[in-house]
């Protein structure tokens, strides 16, 4: 197993510890790698876009070439992870700021976003979380974070926060509106990898 964190900004070292601990948890051979190009984008088993700016982010996979073939790798089956500001990328439908400032989205689940739902940086807060799928509850650490509005078709949250959903699941791909790599907790990227 090969798992990558696209490194372009956020907690990529955070990501990467979460991947190898839930690796050795599920008694899982393989490593977790820094993705930064095309190439490795069509090497690992499995991806996470992590949290940042979301516009700096979705310019520098345009930019990098990386864009598409992400769209490529997931539609073909590969796992995929967006956090935050990666969730915010992996939706298909975005609010006035998405559009204000022209942000390209990915367009992979059926699910409309609203990027800084949570207020500012100084917002920032925890909850415990239910998440569908998970024995324990899971401590969300949400940083000016997104929320998920609604979703449709394929589809499924997988856990809310207030009337809003924190975290939602198409087929091979996870959207969460936390970092799930600041809690200690591997569970989540476990989930991933189990996919
Ligand atoms: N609010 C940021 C954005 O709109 C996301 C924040 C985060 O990833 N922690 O891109």
């Amino acid at each position: 197993m090969k798992a990558g964190v696209i490194s372009i900004q956020g907690d990529v070292s955070e990501h990467l510890a979460a991947l190898e601990s839930a690796m050795v948890s599920l008694s899982m051979h393989g490593e977790a790698i820094r993705v930064r190009n095309v190439e490795e984008v069509r090497e690992v088993d499995a991806l996470v876009i992590p949290g940042g700016e979301s516009t700096t982010i979705s310019k520098l996979l345009r930019r990098f070439g990386m864009f598409d073939a992400i769209i490529r790798r997931a539609n073909e089956g590969m796992p995929l992870m967006g956090t935050c500001a990666g969730c915010i990328l992996l939706a298909k439908k975005g609010d006035s700021q998405v559009e204000k400032t022209s942000t390209s989205l990915l367009g992979l689940m059926d699910m409309r976003v609203d990027r800084n739902y949570f207020g500012r940086q100084r917002e920032s807060f925890e909850a415990d979380l239910s998440v569908d799928g998970l024995a324990d509850k899971f401590r969300g650490v949400f940083i000016r974070a997104p929320a998920i509005i609604e979703t449709w078709g394929k589809c499924k949250p997988l856990s809310r926060i207030g009337d809003r959903i924190a975290m939602a699941r198409q087929d091979n791909i996870v959207g969460l509106v936390f970092h799930p790599e600041l809690s200690g907790d591997s569970s989540i990227h476990r989930m991933l990898l189990e996919i």
